[in-house]
């Protein structure tokens, strides 16, 4: 048996990229700000909105940005949260076990 269910936000780090530009915008030493990007299949997609009826969330009632209409069944939500697992407990379970989140930060392009 293990501690738990391994939260998601593991599986997408690759290593430090040198040629990522150092020069950060707004970096307040705030709380950090994370990229939430869901996946679900075509067949879990009204189970992935039913998923929210009865969940208590501040991400309810607001618009975020989905590519559901045209048939890849993403849904990104960006927000800030003390780490990856607390963001992703903003969200249903049902949600959050096809989610990972993303720190993401603004940088000014080269
Ligand atoms: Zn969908």
């Amino acid at each position: 048996m293990g501690a738990g269910p391994e939260l998601s936000i593991q599986e997408w780090k690759s290593g430090f990229c040198p040629d990522v530009p150092q020069t950060i915008i707004n970096d307040d030493g705030g709380m950090p700000s994370f990229r939430i990007v869901h996946r679900h299949s075509s067949k879990e997609c009204a189970a992935a909105y039913a998923a929210w009826k009865g969940f208590d969330g501040m991400l309810r009632g607001h618009p975020t940005a989905s590519s559901c209409r045209w048939g890849d069944h993403q849904i990104w939500w960006d927000l800030d949260a003390d780490n990856g697992a607390e963001a992703l407990r903003r969200l249903p379970r049902y949600v959050s076990d096809r989610a990972v989140a993303v720190r993401i930060g603004e940088v000014v392009i080269p």
